[in-house]
């Protein structure tokens, strides 16, 4: 892979399967509910990878201000058709922003980033967050950099290289990591990672 931060294939992936992609669910995940529990109301969120924009939708119906965003160009189309608001096309690696949110959500996209490369996004998402805001990510555990069946790139990070690309990003004021069954859109159960991270 030539690019440290993001794999052009997997990108170009979603923007092929844009249309199905942002049609394959219409709920959104009880860890949603939980973050937005951490949140003041109606604190400004940034979406990072916002998908299709169900949770884009179900966070703005919740009476927060929402700064949703995705790195392709088709999904981004397909979320600004949800959530009737403009959806932001931006990589991980071009997020510059200080001091700016409350929060961020990051279901299922920073595992996207290759290992290597996650420590720098992260210490870019926690310049974006306001002292004391919040951050979620998700990412399938496993044992390294690798591609799923439908060719997608992910980190699948054990506990340990997670914890030490957030700590090399840090400080966090608190950093916690839950694990749990799940699926994804090639069908696989894995073991899912849920890192909440407070600057
Ligand atoms: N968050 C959505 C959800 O839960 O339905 C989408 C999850 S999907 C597994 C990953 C998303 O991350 C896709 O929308 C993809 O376009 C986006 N993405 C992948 N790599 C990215 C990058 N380097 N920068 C920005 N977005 C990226």
């Amino acid at each position: 892979m030539t690019n440290p931060f993001h794999d052009p294939d997997t990108l170009a992936f979603y923007d092929r399967e844009a249309v199905a992609y942002a049609n394959r669910r219409t709920t959104v995940s009880r860890a949603l509910f939980d973050f937005l529990a951490r949140v003041a109301p109606g604190g400004r969120i940034l979406e990072l990878g916002c998908g299709g924009g169900q949770d884009a939708a179900a966070m703005l119906a919740e009476g927060f201000e929402v700064d949703a965003t995705d790195g392709s160009p088709g999904l981004a189309a397909q979320a600004e058709r949800r959530i009737g608001r403009p959806v932001r096309v931006m990589l991980f690696e071009e997020l510059e922003a200080q001091d700016a949110y409350d929060a961020v959500w990051a279901n299922a996209s920073l595992l996207h980033v290759p290992l290597g490369g996650l420590a720098a996004i992260l210490a870019r998402v926690r310049r974006a967050l306001k002292p004391g805001g919040t951050f979620y990510a998700g990412y399938k555990a496993g044992d390294g950099d690798g591609r799923d069946g439908l060719g997608r790139f992910f980190n699948f990070p054990t506990e340990a290289a997670l914890r030490a690309a957030y700590e090399a990003a840090g400080p966090w004021g608190e950093l916690e990591v839950r694990s749990g069954p799940g699926g994804g859109y090639d069908r696989e159960p894995r073991l899912w990672l849920h890192m909440i991270a407070t600057r």
